[in-house]
């Protein structure tokens, strides 16, 4: 594989951009001409996974490490950001040497590093950032900054090269929950998104209240399957009839006071409660949730003549989610196609920030050395 030469990731400052997006360019053309594979490795740091990753050409996983924080969030309930930030200091060089190892390929044969620089907790977002400008700078290759975000839609397209467009997407993890018209990788346009907690997070909140581990997401899941969908009438917010945003703080607090009484002064009354009915009240919240969810993706998919529906973050693990949406897409007319994240690939991960980045190196977008982290998407 040629060596990217070391320009390539010089900060675009005082006019550099003019110089090196021409330069930037060339090289690309001589190696689209060599026919090599782009070789991108990409890492991921914006929450409680640490994780690295090289994919070849946007598609062709050729490792993926994923150091997951679950054990040490657990007693908190929900991800502690000191805490994290501490594990990607202790976890980011071993992951990465792990995923260049599995790969088999040395620093040579890569093009680009990525990495997810928002949105996402700063601190945590800083230590993959630190370590993607340094290996840019050590090794001479260009830097691709990747939204978080726009890279959890990317897993939903792993599998596809055409997309029949345009498409919505729903985004839904612990920290966020969007709703995106899609018209390419890179062509993204926000439609709506949580005004207050996450898919996700209502999901770790509620398992909290349910007494269940932490993350709460497949644990609700998993106790579900014994429950009553329809046991317990919890609010399903549409926000208005035109709303395409959404808030799943009302579910919550509806779980909570359904366990404690309207007054807050009863026990949680979990400890005297039968498996039936704590399986109960987990299956009508997944509901509401998956109700909520489908409609305003229907509402969206409606809205631009969406022929695909896109499904990805860490909730569309979530079985129920996911036969839900098919059988809208199923019965829309026309049917539209779903396309959703490979379950290894719904939580944070970084197979989806270097499979994005391919294709952002195809059309020259390389960042600065300077590259900060930004909370915000
Ligand atoms: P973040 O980027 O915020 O860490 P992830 O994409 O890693 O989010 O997803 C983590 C979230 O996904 C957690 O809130 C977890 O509870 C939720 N989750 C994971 N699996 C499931 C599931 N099967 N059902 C519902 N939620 C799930
Ligand atoms: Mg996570």
């Amino acid at each position: 594989m040629s060596k990217a030469p070391a320009f390539l990731c010089l900060p675009y400052t005082r006019g550099q951009a003019a110089l090196t997006e021409p330069l930037n360019a060339a090289i690309i053309a001589v190696m689209a001409a060599e026919q090599k594979p782009v070789n991108i490795l990409g890492i991921e740091t914006s929450c409680d996974e640490t994780a690295a990753a090289v994919v070849a050409d946007g598609r062709q996983i050729r490792s993926s490490v994923v150091a997951s924080q679950n054990k040490l969030h657990e007693k908190y309930g929900g991800v502690v950001p000191e805490i994290a930030s501490r594990a990607h200091i202790e976890n980011i060089y071993p992951v990465i040497t792990e995923a260049m190892a599995q790969a088999g390929i040395g620093k040579d044969d890569l093009d680009a590093i990525a990495v997810a620089s928002q949105p996402g907790l700063t601190i945590a977002l800083v230590v993959g950032i630190t370590a993607a400008k340094t290996l840019s700078f050590m090794w001479g290759k260009p830097l691709i900054a990747i939204n978080h975000l726009h890279a959890h839609l990317q897993s939903a397209m792993l599998s596809e090269e055409r997309l029949e467009l345009p498409a919505v997407a729903l985004i839904v993890s612990g920290g966020h929950t969007s709703l995106y018209e899609a018209n390419s990788p890179l062509d993204l346009r926000l439609l709506g998104s949580t005004m207050d907690d996450a898919a996700g997070e209502a999901f770790d909140k509620v398992a909290t209240i349910l007494k269940l581990p932490y993350p709460g997401g497949p644990n609700i899941e998993r106790i579900a399957r014994n429950g009553n969908p329809k046991a317990i009438r919890f609010p399903h917010p549409m926000l208005g009839r035109d709303s395409l945003d959404f808030s799943f703080s009302g579910v919550k607090t509806a779980v909570l006071y359904y366990c404690r009484g309207q007054d807050m002064k009863g026990e949680n009354r979990i400890d005297s409660m039968s498996e039936q009915e704590i399986a109960d009240i987990a299956a009508s919240f997944q509901a509401a949730v998956t109700d909520v969810l489908v409609k305003k993706t229907k509402r969206a998919a409606d809205k631009i003549g969406a022929r695909t529906v896109l499904l990805g973050g860490g909730v569309a693990a979530n079985g129920a989610l996911r036969e839900a949406m098919q059988r809208m897409c199923e019965k829309s007319r026309p049917p539209r196609r779903m396309l959703v994240a490979p379950k290894p690939y719904c939580t944070d991960n970084a197979v989806m920030v270097a499979s994005l980045a391919y294709y952002k190196y195809k059309a020259g977008l390389f960042a600065p050395l300077m590259l900060e982290a930004s909370a915000n998407g």
